[in-house]
């Protein structure tokens, strides 16, 4: 036997009959259909290190192109450790902008567009010669929508039939978004620059246009590869068209149950019809999942099981080849704040048990939602990085926020009690009170300005609910402080850290604990998904979130968005599968009349007989039914006449306080300290500052009226 005979099969000896078969298939086309961590990434990387060990080719001649830079960059790792250099492992973009900086001078007349990542200002210039009133909001929307008409193949002169044809909502007016894309496409000829889409039809131009690239560019590269070829868009279809020419050396791999973006233009057709177009296509499917324990699999599968159209119709169930795990957990908070805390909380747990952060995520579906955590796990001393978005701190009409909150401190407003100043002042960015914009990004700019708000109330509660700190209730200049503290603390390098990503971002990567925040039913699935399709997308962006975890996977959503606010329902896709833990009915009044509140997530032991606690109101109290604990019966009454005193002062629902069974758990431990009491379930950071001194006040015998003082002092 050779060394070479060896290399390959040391390298064939890591792989399972299927994935073998999608990696040694003779070159040609290749497409390999397969659920979540069944090893198609690895089967790819496999497959090139196979064909250049084999002789086929150097690792020169291939060229891979997988979805985002930090999957390329992986991609190249992996082979480096397969013994195999030189691989042009890209994102479409990068490798078409490679090609066009190496061929595409000449044509351009010596000197190539100038290549602009943020299009915003043509966009503005493009609607302001459309006669069209606009904000920086809308301008992205357009920019959006501009972008996703390119990545279809739609031009201008199109877009308003086929947009009609295709049923979508534009951000405004057809016709005058066909008039904004027009005058788009002639601000940037005019200013000499070039978009991230141009790049790639350029390329393609090129390869179509001029025959010495063209052969040039094919002699160079001879097998391609394409990973999560699922999301692929036509105009990235079309570049690996001009590429491949009349060859076929190509594989694909992808899991059509992991459409994403379609809202970008990607669809599934290509992996679905990939066999049709290449005639004798190798088709492999991969079943085996290696990622997750059986229990995340189980959920995987019952989710992606419901799944229907065109994407449901290739879908495959999942073995789960790993050892069992921990149960999936499931949670429901009193809200948001709540959820984000407690989440925080687990995390700074599971590293003090010994677990790396980065092997930790925490996935949501908007950006959004992204500042609660960033805070949240700030505040735990846990570091972060934030995956696909900017910091919260960091985003546009944050900034401009901040601003006119500082300038505002400066007049008049700056005398004005802060929870009439932050508003005042707030208008000057054009943020309102319940004015919240239907969809898309001005939605998510006045989110993240709301957040700014609810901040400004947050702060005001905590200095009113913390009988420590003195001195006058805190002013808007007092506020901005309070912000650059929090910006600024933000900023510390995070080297290690928990990451935070949206359900999109998160797409091929993996961790051993993942949490999923936010499951409640308007927000995942959002609710401008109105259509049967786009709430399809929504499940499958479940499934993405879910089949993330290695290991540990929790669910969790907060029942009202805002203290005391309006009550959500579990999303629909998790509702029917009544997980312990979850409201077994999705009725939010029915869960709010059972007092539902935060559940327990961690597998505990019943402190009588030591059997594991199955129960979610078990494992909350400690200990099993038939193990009761003794219960100080008079202190407990008091909890409640405490409770009923300060929800009614508060003007909201008493389980929101504390659940019966997080004041069952007090009565029974006694907490003695802060630290105690932080130790049982359902009592958060935000609860122990608010709540604290008069649950131990009355702990030690203290009178019910005086707890009540202790908080409900200032509101
Ligand atoms: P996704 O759909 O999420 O992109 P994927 O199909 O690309 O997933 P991979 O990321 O390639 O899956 O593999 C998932 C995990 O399973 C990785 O940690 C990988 O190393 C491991 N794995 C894959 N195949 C095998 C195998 N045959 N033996 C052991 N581990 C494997
Ligand atoms: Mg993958």
């Amino acid at each position: 036997m050779t060394a070479r005979d060896r290399a390959i099969e040391r390298l064939l000896s890591g792989l399972d009959p299927e994935q073998r078969e999608a990696v040694t298939a003779e070159p040609g086309p290749v497409c390999v259909l397969a659920g979540a961590g069944t090893g198609k990434t690895r089967a790819v990387t496999h497959r090139i290190a196979w064909r250049v060990l084999r002789g086929d080719m150097r690792g020169q001649h291939v060229t891979a192109v997988t979805f985002t830079a930090r999957a390329a960059g992986e991609m190249r790792d992996r082979l480096r450790g397969l013994g195999v250099a030189g691989v042009n492992a890209r994102t479409f973009h990068s490798a078409a902008l490679r090609q066009l900086r190496y061929f595409g001078t000449r044509r351009f007349g010596g000197q190539l567009p100038e290549l602009v990542d943020s299009t915003l200002k043509f966009t503005a210039i493009a609607a302001a010669r459309a006669g069209l009133q606009t904000s920086r909001a809308k301008n992205y929307d357009l920019t959006t929508e501009i972008e996703w008409a390119a990545s279809s193949l739609i031009g201008p002169d199109d877009y308003v039939g086929t947009i009609a044809a295709l049923g979508r909502d534009a951000p405004a007016a057809p016709e005058d978004v066909a008039k904004v894309y027009a005058a788009y496409i002639e601000a940037k000829r005019r200013a000499g620059v070039m978009d991230f889409a141009d790049v790639l039809a350029y390329t393609a131009d090129l390869i179509g246009d001029v025959e010495a690239a063209a052969d040039q560019i094919r002699s160079q590269y001879r097998f391609f590869v394409v990973d999560e070829y699922q999301d692929v868009t036509p105009l990235q279809q079309r570049l690996l068209d001009a590429w491949l020419g009349d060859r076929d050396d190509i594989t694909v791999v992808g899991d059509a149950s992991q459409t994403i973006y379609s809202f970008t233009g990607a669809t599934s057709r290509n992996l679905l019809d990939f066999t049709r177009r290449h005639q004798g296509a190798a088709l492999v499917r991969l079943v085996r999942d290696y990622r997750s324990t059986p229990q995340v699999v189980g959920l995987a599968n019952q989710i992606i099981g419901e799944s229907k159209g065109r994407e449901a119709k290739m879908r495959l169930e999942l073995v789960g080849q790993r050892p069992d795990g921990p149960a999936v957990t499931a949670e429901v908070f009193a809200d948001e704040a709540e959820e984000a805390d407690m989440i925080a909380r687990r995390c700074s747990q599971l590293i003090a048990d010994g677990a790396s952060a980065s092997e930790i995520a925490v996935l949501y579906r908007t950006n959004a939602q992204s500042q609660a955590y960033e805070e949240a796990l700030a505040s735990y001393g846990v570091p972060t990085v934030v995956t696909g978005a900017a910091r919260f701190f960091e985003r546009a009409e944050v900034r401009q926020a901040v601003v006119a909150l500082r300038s505002a401190a400066k007049t008049e407003i700056g005398a004005m009690p802060l929870a009439e100043a932050v508003p005042t002042a707030l208008e000057a960015v054009g943020w309102r009170p319940d004015a919240a914009p239907a969809g898309g990004a001005q939605r998510e700019a006045y989110e993240a300005v709301t957040a700014l708000a609810n901040l400004a109330e947050q702060f005001l509660e905590h200095h009113r609910a913390n009988p420590d700190e003195e001195g006058p209730e805190p002013d808007l200049d007092a506020f901005c402080a309070e912000l650059s503290r929090r910006a600024s603390e933000q900023h510390a390098p995070a080297v290690e850290g928990v990451t935070l990503a949206s359900l999109h971002a998160a797409k091929g990567l993996e961790w051993d604990a993942v949490f999923l925040v936010g499951l409640a039913d308007g927000t995942l699935p959002t609710t401008f998904a109105r259509t049967e399709t786009a709430l399809e997308e929504e499940r499958r962006l479940l499934y993405v979130g879910i089949t993330r975890a290695r290991e540990r996977l929790q669910l969790s959503y907060g029942l009202a968005r805002n203290s005391g606010g309006r009550e959500r329902r579990l999303c629909r896709f998790l509702a029917p599968l009544g997980l312990g833990g979850f409201p077994r009915t999705p009725e939010p009044s029915a869960a709010a009349s059972k007092q539902r509140g935060p559940k327990k997530a961690k597998v505990l032991d019943c402190s009588g007989c030591g059997k594991p606690l199955t129960d979610a109101r078990d494992r909350k109290l400690g200990h099993c039914s038939d193990c009761p604990a003794t219960m100080d019966e008079a202190l407990f009454e008091r909890l409640r006449e405490w409770r009923v005193t300060v929800a009614k002062a508060d003007g909201k629902p008493a389980f929101t306080v504390f659940t019966d069974v997080t004041l069952i758990a007090i009565a029974e431990r006694c907490p003695a300290s802060d630290s105690e009491l932080a130790a049982l379930h359902g009592i958060g950071k935000s609860k122990l500052d608010k709540y604290g001194p008069a649950v131990l006040h009355l702990v030690n015998g203290g009178a019910v009226e005086d707890a009540v003082a202790l908080s409900t002092e200032d509101s």
